[in-house]
């Protein structure tokens, strides 16, 4: 098969766009398998889990602030009564006895009052806590977000690309012989269709021609279309 000039410019062109088309591909197909999001997304789940936990933390010291509450008003209402019936009566012995009581419910009452601190405690710095994660919670959100319109992007971008390639590459091949091009698209259905002889190499399957073979090459005429023995790309000298 014989080739003009025009057309090994053509087949040139054509071996050096299906390298740009080979790692294109694998790269699209790499960020197409690819999760960029992947460790915001985990970090992010473990952040909104925390933030449940600690919510959920909230609510059980607030029941239980709330209960201490309504104990200290049972005691505190206890003592009143106790107080106006120690004033009220003349008996002493039932006035020891509420004396007693009263005692007993004050010491309640400071057992109480130092639980009901703790747990105000607790719920101040859980507030802050919860502050931190929602806020921490947001960013990853925002993270996620850029992430994935990036890789969106990219994705886009690679895509784009490689449909010009494409295109050029039908240009080119409107340019061959109707006999090179039925080659070139036979081999391509296969694997790389078009090589460069590059230091004894051929750039379609990057092996290195045997001594033979290179000799065997250089003795065609150069306007005769020859192939790799290696891997039957067409093969440009
Ligand atoms: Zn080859």
């Amino acid at each position: 098969m014989k080739v003009t000039e025009a057309e090994r410019e053509s087949l040139v062109e054509l071996a050096e766009l299906e390298m740009q088309l080979q790692k294109l591909t694998a790269s699209k197909s790499k960020l197409q398998s690819s999760d960029p999001a992947e460790q915001a997304n985990a970090e992010f789940l473990e952040v909104s889990e925390k933030l449940t936990a600690s919510r959920a933390e909230q609510e059980d010291l607030q029941l239980e602030a709330s209960r201490i509450e309504e104990d200290l008003e049972l005691v505190e209402s206890r003592m009143l009564r106790d107080q106006s019936l120690i004033q009220q009566s003349s008996n002493s012995s039932e006035i020891t006895g509420l004396q007693h009581e009263v005692e007993t419910l004050n010491k309640r009452k400071g057992e109480l009052e130092t639980d009901l601190l703790e747990k105000m405690e607790q719920q101040e710095s859980l507030t802050a806590v919860i502050g931190q994660l929602t806020a921490q919670k947001q960013d990853l959100r925002d993270q996620l977000e850029m992430v994935e319109k990036t890789h969106d992007q990219q994705l886009l971008e690679a895509t784009n690309q490689l449909n010009d390639l494409i295109a050029r590459r039908n240009q080119l091949l409107q340019t061959l012989s109707e006999e090179t091009s039925a080659d070139y698209q036979r081999k391509a259905s296969r694997g790389v269709p078009v090589g460069l002889l590059r230091e004894g190499a051929c750039t379609a399957c990057h092996l290195n021609l045997t001594a033979t073979d290179l000799s065997a090459i250089r003795s065609t005429e150069i306007d005769e279309l020859v192939h790799c023995p290696e891997c039957q790309a067409i093969l440009i000298r």
